[in-house]
């Protein structure tokens, strides 16, 4: 925490649980991402009000109560929203920008698509700290948000080119999941590592989607929270995205 004037406000991706509190910074920060987390919250109630009713009804029928909640929220958001007032951000770039501010360099990477298309790193030089947004999820099975430019061999494209530029010592912030290192987001690497491999396996052999989401299983990520609800649409990703 600091007691300092907050000046600038980063969204490392368009996701809610990142920007909704861009309305209660926007009257003093300035509000700064990739050019595509504006594209996409701009885009959110149209996206919602196109895509959210099918889904609602299929959590209606699945009995699953949270998402049903959630879903019909999100949709009753999206029928009173007025696109002008969405706190996105103002100041957008399309590959990366440096903030100096006294003695430190704060530099801001967008990376190849791997959460979104949308996604940037913030990477602090002097104190050698690195956030990750949600391209590092630690210990914690990340979501893949596919429908957004999403890519799960992007995962692995965007951790290589962020390690070769950091410190091997660099404190490692994830956007889920506990503050780590350089070998924690490798863990993160083998992990997706892992999943393309065995889509690429299955569809290499002719195996089809469902029966490959059927039988695909990976103990040495089962006690990641997030494996039943997000383990098996990650491997259905890197699956339609196996050659
Ligand atoms: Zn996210």
């Amino acid at each position: 925490m600091s007691d300092k004037p907050i000046k600038f406000l980063l969204n490392t991706h368009h996701h809610g649980d990142h920007v909704g509190g861009n309305e209660v910074f926007r009257p003093f920060a300035m509000i700064v991402a990739h050019d595509n987390v504006r594209k996409h919250m701009l885009a959110a109630p149209a996206d919602i009000l196109r895509e959210y009713p099918a889904r609602l009804e299929a959590a209606k029928k699945a009995d699953n109560a949270q998402t049903t909640k959630f879903l019909s929220e999100q949709i009753e958001w999206a029928k009173k929203a007025k696109v002008e007032e969405i706190a996105a951000p103002i100041m957008t770039f399309d590959s990366e920008l440096k903030i100096f501010l006294g003695g430190e360099t704060v530099n801001v990477w967008h990376l190849p698509p791997a959460h979104t298309d949308g996604d940037s790193v913030v990477y602090f030089e002097k104190a050698r700290v690195l956030h990750m947004g949600d391209d590092f999820f630690n210990k914690v099975v990340p979501f893949i948000d596919v429908t957004h430019g999403g890519s799960a061999k992007g995962y692995i494209t965007a951790i290589d080119r962020v390690i070769a530029r950091v410190p091997p010592d660099a404190a490692v912030i994830p956007g889920h999941g506990e503050v780590s290192d350089v070998a924690g987001l490798k863990v993160l690497r083998q992990y997706i590592a892992d999943i393309v491999a065995a889509a690429q396996k299955a569809k290499a052999s002719g195996q089809s989607k469902d029966d490959f989401l059927k039988a695909v299983d990976l103990p040495a990520y089962k006690d990641w929270s997030g494996y039943t609800d997000r383990f098996k649409s990650n491997c259905g990703a890197a699956y339609d995205e196996a050659k």
